[in-house]
């Protein structure tokens, strides 16, 4: 069975010093400290220590061979956007990911199939690198689910996802940067709690301010089933009814008429959780994702859905159907 997964991180193996370069700002550099390893570094704080199968493109064919996976849809890591930078700069790093993703889809067409980053600092700068990112063979694009603390619903965003649409790009929303930083360190919590809430602030942003019902064809898909978003619909669309005032302000339509508009990965560890994310989302909406190489990442790459007695039919159109359709490719193109 043909597997796509389609939430997947990769960087370079060596990155410029961006921060000697332009002269200020923490921007992420490497310091191969050991073989095989290296030490992700935030201006001179030590952010996390990634292994070679964050870069190695064999090394990660290898591994996903074991769980017989053969397709990566790859994007930078998130914390490699540099939205806070200067935009300029922001365009300069932007490119230089893209381009090294770009070589690896050229050097491993079977392989790897590859989002960009954007420098959504800047409308213009971003639609410019948008429109790159299409003729260097990139497919879509991953986001993050705020930009320097502004909503995905402001207006400034807008005139990106339209060009989205209209160059027929994908697009990725991974959670970020995420709310309650600071306020809760302890126990892991941004990433236990704020991710899944930042995933569902990004959802609520782009329906109620409009940008599914002013973009029919645009294609978006949500990192971690969703986050917090589908499994609090009920509340979302309560609150809608019960306080137009402050909802439906911008937009009209109820949040639920947008359940099987948008593609959610399938990352929950939890079948339970999932077959509620089918049923709310549309089993025709729901997309293998791991978040390799990571640890909170399903690293067994969808053990837990082959394992279930969901229909042989779910499986496959998790595994690659429903990853094909969102990214607009043919099945034939990664058939051995
Ligand atoms: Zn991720």
């Amino acid at each position: 069975m043909l597997k796509i997964d389609m939430h997947t991180h990769i960087i370079p193996e060596h990155l410029p010093r961006w921060a000697d370069k332009f002269g200020y700002g923490d921007f992420i550099h490497l310091e191969h400290h050991k073989p095989g390893a290296a030490r992700m570094m935030k201006g001179n704080e030590f952010f996390r220590e990634i292994k070679a199968n964050c870069w190695d493109p064999e090394l990660r064919i290898e591994e996903y061979a074991r769980h017989g996976t053969q397709v990566q849809v790859v994007c930078t890591i998130p914390v490699m956007f540099s939205y806070w930078a200067q935009p300029q700069d922001g365009l300069d790093v932007s490119r230089f990911l893209n381009d090294h993703i770009a070589q690896l889809v050229h050097d491993y067409p079977k392989n790897y199939i590859g989002l960009g980053t954007l420098p959504m600092q800047d409308t213009d700068l971003a639609i410019q690198e948008l429109e790159r990112c299409k003729e260097i063979g990139l497919v879509g694009v991953q986001i993050g689910s705020n930009i320097n603390d502004k909503n995905l619903s402001e207006p400034e965003f807008f005139p990106i996802f339209e060009a989205m649409q209209e160059l027929d790009m994908a697009l990725f929303v991974h959670p970020w940067n995420m709310m309650g930083f600071h306020s809760m360190r302890k126990y892991w919590l941004p990433w236990l709690v704020g991710m899944p809430a930042e995933t569902s602030r990004a959802i609520c942003s782009m329906i109620f301010g409009g940008v599914f019902e002013r973009l029919p064809r645009l294609r978006a898909n949500f990192a971690h089933a969703g986050g917090s978003f589908l499994p609090t619909i009920g509340r979302i669309e309560h609150g809608f009814r019960c306080r137009p005032d402050l909802v439906a302000i911008d937009n009209p339509v109820p949040p639920s008429t947008y359940l099987g508009r948008f593609w959610v990965d399938c990352i929950t560890h939890d079948i339970r959780m999932l077959r509620y994310v089918l049923e709310t989302a549309g089993a025709h909406r729901v997309t293998l994702g791991s978040d390799y190489p990571f640890p909170l990442g399903d690293l067994t790459i969808g053990a837990f859905i082959e394992e279930s007695d969901l229909p042989q039919e779910t499986k496959q159109a998790i595994f690659a159907d429903n990853t094909l359709e969102w990214l607009n490719l043919r099945k034939e193109d990664f058939l051995p």
